[in-house]
Parts: C-alpha cells; structure tokens; sequence
C-alpha cells in the first residue's frame, strides 16, 4: 500500500506572493509532490469557498483544511468534517466588538458576513497612521488592508442580528485592525477562555473558533481517516495559526517572512513567499 505522507500549506504570506498571486514554481513543486505520491494539503484561515476561488484551475488536487480547522474538505470538493462556534457565543462576541467599534468578520459556511460599518473604521485607522509610519510601513499597512478585502464571499450587513439569522454554521470569528491597543485588548479579553480558542493570522487580527478547530487538529484528524501518521508530513506557514500543525508534523518550515516567533517553532526556515519559499521546502522535504 502507498504509504500517504502529507504536504501541508498555509495560504496568505506562505503560497501567495505580495501579488495576490500563486507563482508557476510553487505550483510546479506541488504538482511534482502530487505525481510522487504526496497528498497535498492547503490549510488556510480563509473560508474554503474563498480557498477554492483562489485554487481554481490549478492542475492540482489538494485536500483544503479551511477557517483554520474548522472545515476539511476532499480533493472533490466533499466535506469530510466542520467544527462550529455556539451561536450564543458568537452573539456574545459581536456585542462586544460591536461595542469597541472593532472590524470584524464572520465566516460560516455560506458568507464571510461583515458589518457595513467595518470598512469605514479601517479606513480611519489607515488614515490616523499615515503620519506615524514611514512610507514602507505604510505600504504594508496598505497591502493589509488590500489582503483582508479581496476575499470571496462578503455579505454587508447593517446589524448583528442580521448575521446571527442569515449565517448558518459559523466557523471563525476575525477581529481586524490597524491600532495595536485595540487589538491587544481584544487579545487579552479572549486568550484565557477554556470555550474558544485565539489565534492570529497577520499582524492585524485574532480569530475565535471552537477550541477543536485548529490546523493541527484537522491535519490530525486527516491523518487519522486515512490510517498514516503524520511521520514524515511537512507543515509549511508564516503566522500564529500554523503552529499547531507544526507540533503534529515531522518536517515543519516557517518561512522567510515569518516572524521570529514562528520561526522559533519551525524545524526549518525557508525562503519568503515572494522568493518562492514553498517550492524551496517541498523540494527540500521530498528529495531528503
Ligand atoms: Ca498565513
């Protein structure tokens, strides 16, 4: 029997460049993996619809652990298993964020529901910046912005009660913004809860989930359906949400944008996501 080693990749700073784009040499890597005999895994905090857009017409059949393992799904597009956030919990939550003005974003099953006001807010924050940081800083906060936008799935809404109602099985509550004080109250608000767990995707957010959803837990859970181990498995990312499958796998990678906490975790460091870092380490892990 083929022995199923699994090749598990972030998505945003990882296999996506500063372009918004999937180079030809990370998916000529993956594609070489797949003919090998690897499966490869994308594992990303974005909803797998969003996912899925951003995969579409690659030759290539990947298993998407999506809203940070909250959802797996197969290569055809089957839902293998999804972990939900209580609807009173999230309700709780929006009052909250609602209350600190805080942009935020639900991603369920059927829409990334955000509230009409949200994009105001972030526009502001940029704005009151834009004295304080140099021009590349800036730019960065920009690219942050531009990132968090170009989604697939939004539904504007004008009221929480309108997403508790039209949003079916939420996966993943994101708290974004650019004022580092808001984002470390929402922190420590939420990072002693024994019913949820936080974790961040970028330098701007937290996310809320089911304390069972995380990408090592899925890539485990994977990893258990199929009867193999995850040793050897290589795990391939640049923030706080990946290590988790960092701990589960043999080979992990941070990559060369990381920061330097994830990079302390990481087994390997390889090059950026504008450098083709993906390729760089799945080369590395498959020709060991
Ligand atoms: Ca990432």
């Amino acid at each position: 029997m083929r022995v199923i080693t699994f090749i598990a990749i972030d998505m945003d700073g990882t296999l996506i460049n500063n372009h918004h784009e999937i180079s030809m040499e990370n998916v000529k890597a993956m594609k070489e993996a797949e003919e090998l005999g690897y499966e490869i895994v994308i594992a990303t905090g974005r909803a797998h619809y969003d996912a899925w857009h951003l995969l579409k017409g690659l030759p290539l059949s990947p298993y998407v652990i999506g809203a940070n393992g909250a959802t797996i799904f197969s290569p055809s597009g089957t839902k293998i298993q999804s972990t939900a956030i209580k609807t009173e919990q999230v309700r709780e939550i929006i009052r909250w964020l609602e209350e600190q003005k805080l942009y935020y974003e639900i991603s369920s099953r059927n829409g990334i529901y955000t509230p009409s006001w949200g994009r105001e807010i972030l526009k502001k924050e940029i704005e009151g910046l834009k004295l304080s940081l140099s021009k590349e800083e800036f730019a960065e906060v920009q690219l942050g912005f531009d990132k968090q936008m170009n989604q697939e799935g939004f539904v504007f809404v004008e009221s929480p009660e309108e997403i508790l109602q039209a949003a079916t099985t939420i996966y993943k509550v994101v708290g974004f913004t650019f004022d580092e004080e808001k984002r470390r109250v929402g922190w420590e608000k939420y990072k002693n809860r024994s019913d949820l767990t936080i974790v961040y995707s970028s330098d701007y957010n937290f996310e809320l989930q089911h304390p069972d959803a995380s990408k090592g837990q899925a890539l485990e859970y994977l990893a258990k359906i199929l009867q193999r181990d995850l040793n050897p498995s290589m795990a391939i990312g640049d923030s706080g949400n990946d290590l988790s499958m960092f701990k589960v796998v043999s080979h992990s990678f941070a990559m060369g944008n990381a920061d330097e906490k994830v990079k302390s975790h990481a087994k390997y460091v390889t090059d950026t996501n504008d450098q083709n870092g993906v390729a760089k380490a799945i080369y590395r892990f498959i020709h060991e």
